[in-house]
């Protein structure tokens, strides 16, 4: 079995990073553009029938597809700021209470489209009142949109848990009245409050007296960090109340991947159980001492010396199929996100157009879900980056070799992360993530039964030990809750 997009898509997943002005559908752009009588992208001139000549006078009318790829190749900078000029091209549409409305509605739409069952959407308000809305009538045109997509899903049968985040911008001056905002809409869709725009040389901590008045007020907290600036900036959003961190994937910095004890699970099992490490088992990554010491020790795959190290006797190793297990060490923000399992938005393929990461099998996302950190997987911004929920989580499934029980662990965090109520999310895990994941494990070992196990069909991707490690106590209780 492999673990093909239309399956993906046919899991629940979980959308916990998605930028409302990052996820127009071209079509949109078009009509919106039309509407308000704003010039579309620059469309690159038309080829003559040689397909090698600029046609003078520039294309015809753009398409949705010419429109589709303008904003994915002018994302694809390599750099955030660059990336982020796009977005004056989608924000310039959504100053009118029924454009974001529409964008609204369209956002629930596609999620649900997506197989996604818990979204929140994060936009900036302060961007959006150059036509004369106010932030609050703004903040009411999205969620009147947001209501209307999620009524019109429910008449359709499907079940969508949609919220806000409203975002701070780093380079903009700090000012109260988005976090007054947060707590007045507290129950009418507003679920917490983020800090996104160009993160180098803007520290969250400019808007820590705002973010204090979140924490204070129970508005829940998310920074973007860890993105284009290195750990020093997640522990400034940690030390600002972030309960989650956008992108955080520069978190790899504050690991020392290779500590000189890269070894098998047999050689690992010598070096902790026998005591030898001392006090450099607390800095390797799962161990069941020192900073990972505190129960979140000896889950997933940093497994291998957590479980060796006193985890669960007898439990099995995190290394089924496996020549090693990565070990790694931790500095003080690693060490710290690792132990408070402070849970990591991460979008794989928006980091390769900022220049986050070069390439996908490079890129953090293995290594910290293989160490044990929180993570989840979202889109960032399906447009610029032409993608979606399912399709990152397919792209990492893919490139990182997780299985069915890896994905319903991600997908688990996000919930768990999740600002909305605790009693909304819970009925989300247990009457449709558990029994999804359930029902296609189910289905898939009975297509492999009914296949024999045919030649060159690989079980790397069904259940197994490795899957099963991951649930062993300390994994965040998945298995727990599932039963
Ligand atoms: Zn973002």
């Amino acid at each position: 079995m492999r673990l093909s997009p239309d399956l993906v898509r046919s899991l629940p997943a979980v959308a916990l990073h998605d930028h409302l002005d990052g996820g127009l559908r071209p079509a949109t752009v078009l009509q919106l553009c039309a509407e308000l009588g704003i010039a579309p992208p620059p469309i690159p001139p038309a080829r003559d029938a040689d397909g090698g000549t600029d046609v003078p006078g520039g294309a015809e009318a753009p398409t949705a597809q010419d429109i589709a790829e303008w904003f994915h190749t002018a994302a694809d900078s390599g750099s955030l700021p660059a990336y982020l000029s796009t977005f004056d091209r989608t924000v310039a549409l959504m100053q009118t209470a029924p454009a974001l409305q529409r964008i609204a509605r369209e956002f629930v739409e596609d999620m649900v489209a997506d197989g996604v069952v818990y979204a929140e959407t994060r936009w900036a308000p302060h961007q959006h009142t150059a036509g004369g809305l106010t932030l609050d009538a703004a903040v009411q045109a999205v969620q009147d949109g947001l209501d209307e997509g999620v009524a019109a899903a429910e008449a359709a049968g499907s079940t969508i848990v949609v919220g806000q985040l409203l975002c701070y911008l780093r380079h903009l001056d700090p000012s109260d009245d988005l976090v007054d905002l947060a707590i007045a809409r507290r129950d009418t869709g507003v679920l917490g409050i983020d800090l996104a725009g160009p993160e180098a040389g803007f520290p969250a901590s400019r808007f820590a007296a705002q973010f204090s008045r979140a924490r204070e007020a129970g508005i829940h907290v998310t920074i973007h960090a860890g993105e284009a600036d290195g750990p020093a900036s997640i522990a400034d959003a940690l030390d600002c109340g972030a309960e989650r961190i956008g992108h955080g994937v520069r978190l790899v910095e504050d690991i020392d991947a290779d500590p000189g004890a890269t070894s098998s699970a047999d050689d690992m099992a010598g070096e902790t159980a026998g005591g030898t490490a001392g006090g450099a088992a607390g800095e390797i990554a799962g161990g069941a001492t020192g900073d990972a010491a505190d129960g979140a020790a000896g889950e997933t795959a940093g497994g291998a010396a957590g479980e060796t190290a006193g985890g669960p006797a007898g439990a099995p190793t995190s290394t089924q199929g496996s020549a090693s297990t990565p070990t790694a060490r931790f500095g003080p923000v690693a060490a710290r996100v690792h132990r408070e399992q402070i849970c990591l938005e991460v979008c794989p393929s928006s980091n390769l157009q900022t220049g986050a990461a070069a390439e996908l099998s490079l890129h953090a996302v293995g290594p910290l879900h293989e160490l044990g950190f929180a993570v989840a997987l979202s889109s960032d911004n399906r447009l610029m980056s032409r993608t979606s929920t399912s399709r990152e989580m397919t792209l990492a499934a893919e490139t990182f070799d997780w299985t069915l029980d890896d994905l319903e662990q991600v997908v688990l965090t996000g919930l768990d992360a999740g600002f909305a109520p605790a009693a909304t999310r819970q009925t989300l895990r247990k009457d449709i993530v558990l029994p999804a994941f359930r029902a296609t494990r189910e289905q898939s070992a009975r297509e492999q039964s009914a296949r024999g196990q045919s030649a060159g069909e690989p079980d790397a991707r069904e259940p197994g030990p490795r899957g099963q490690a991951a649930r062993e106590p300390g994994a965040r209780g998945h298995a727990a809750r599932e039963s």
